[in-house]
């Protein structure tokens, strides 16, 4: 884990020695002096362990308040500076998608807090104003806009699409869809991890996204990481941490330094076929729950899952099964899925959040084992009730 922004590659040096007559800036209180030793750390980074995404090819890492914040940062850093002549940029993701971060650039709130910090002086006006263009109405307005399924975008001009890959809610492997000039992409790379999904090769996008959440489980401790090509984009990106956040919790990244070590520690002393394996350990585990998963749903015959290719994984060396985070589940005959299941004192998240219709809801394959067997147990039970037996 790389504190700030740092290049990947450099993350390995010795910090450079200070000169005779240098100054000595003592004003702040960053405790640096343990940057050796997270240094040492970083040798055993877990992509390079896993081997599902490039680091080492001078690219920069910044790490976030999870990678909701790094959406943010993201777009502030393809938005800015703002050209008051051009049209907000707008953002696509082809349906069905994440749909909290589209969200979020709706909440007003998080627009009005910002002008809270601009009053209190916080945040400088000439940040504000580099961040939302101030509206005649009083209305602060982005400088990038949500528009919608990637699949139906045909507006000219810039745009960023958001590649979710394996995807949330589906699980289906993605591509960008609208290829435009004038496009920027994001890879969210969150389930792009062995227990979820076969690694077939390195990612090696101009920005992808990682998440601790998904990755270990560890959600609540709020980290995730961008890996960026291009300097200035990760400049930005930085900068809008300060701006919202005055960086992420060192407590956090601690926290998440050590984990991912164990983690890479674990990979690499035991074959990747071993038990100890935390993602070898996670595949299991969710493989045993799909294929329980599956012969429920194939027995009731009330719904219908998507089918995945095996592929050929490189950590694991065999080829595996897709194995999602969330079951994309579907009605045949086109009832809400959502409130069928809520019926059943099952709660799921509809189709309509992700931009289809209201026959698919997606259901969290990553709950507690009790929690997981009840689910099944009720869902087996909906086809008594549809068939009145
Ligand atoms: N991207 C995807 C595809 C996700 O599913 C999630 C979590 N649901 C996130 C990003 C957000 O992750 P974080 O907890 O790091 O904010």
């Amino acid at each position: 884990m790389v504190v700030g922004i740092e290049k990947a590659v450099s993350a390995k040096k010795t910090p450079t020695a200070v000169s005779f007559d240098c100054v000595i800036n003592l004003a702040r209180g960053d405790p640096t002096m343990y940057q050796p030793y997270w240094r040492r750390m970083g040798d055993k980074r877990l992509h390079r362990v896993v081997g599902n995404a490039v680091v080492d090819d001078d690219r920069y890492v910044i790490v976030g308040t999870g990678s909701t914040q790094l959406f943010q940062a993201v777009l502030y850093a393809l938005s800015s500076p703002h050209n008051p002549d051009t049209e907000p940029l707008s953002v696509v993701a082809a349906a069905p998608f994440y749909s909290n971060v589209f969200a979020l650039m709706e909440l007003v709130p998080f627009f009005r807090d910002i002008r809270k910090r601009l009053h209190y002086g916080v945040v400088s006006n000439e940040t504000m104003e580099q961040t939302f263009v101030s509206r005649g109405d009083g209305v602060f307005s982005g400088l990038y806009k949500w528009a919608g399924d990637a699949y139906t975008f045909d507006r000219d001009g810039a745009y960023v699409e958001f590649v979710t890959s394996p995807n949330n809610p589906d699980g289906t492997i993605r591509e960008a869809v609208v290829n435009r000039e004038g496009g920027k992409l994001v890879h969210d790379l969150a389930y792009y991890w062995p227990q979820y999904t076969p690694i077939t090769g390195k990612a090696n996008n101009d920005i992808m996204l990682f998440t601790f959440s998904k990755a270990t489980g560890h959600a609540g401790s709020r980290i995730g990481w961008a890996i960026v090509k291009d300097k200035e984009v990760a400049t930005k990106m930085v900068k809008y941490m300060e701006l919202s956040s005055i960086g992420v919790s060192k407590e956090s990244q601690l926290r998440a330094a050590k984990i991912l070590d164990v983690i890479a520690e674990d990979c690499s002393i035991s074959s990747p076929d071993k038990e100890e394996n935390f993602f070898k350990y996670g595949h299991h585990l969710m493989s045993e729950r799909w294929e329980k998963l599956r012969e429920v749903v194939k027995r009731n015959g009330v719904f219908s899952l998507p089918k995945y290719p095996r592929d050929f994984c490189n950590f694991k060396g065999k080829e595996t099964d897709s194995i999602p985070a969330f079951a994309w589940l579907k009605t045949k005959d086109g009832l809400n899925c959502d409130n069928l299941l809520r019926e059943h004192k099952i709660v799921t998240r509809g189709g309509t959040n992700f931009g289809v219709d209201s026959d698919y809801t997606r259901v969290s394959m990553l709950s507690l084992d009790d929690e997981f067997n009840l689910f099944l147990e009720r869902l087996a039970a909906i086809k008594g009730t549809i068939n009145g037996n």
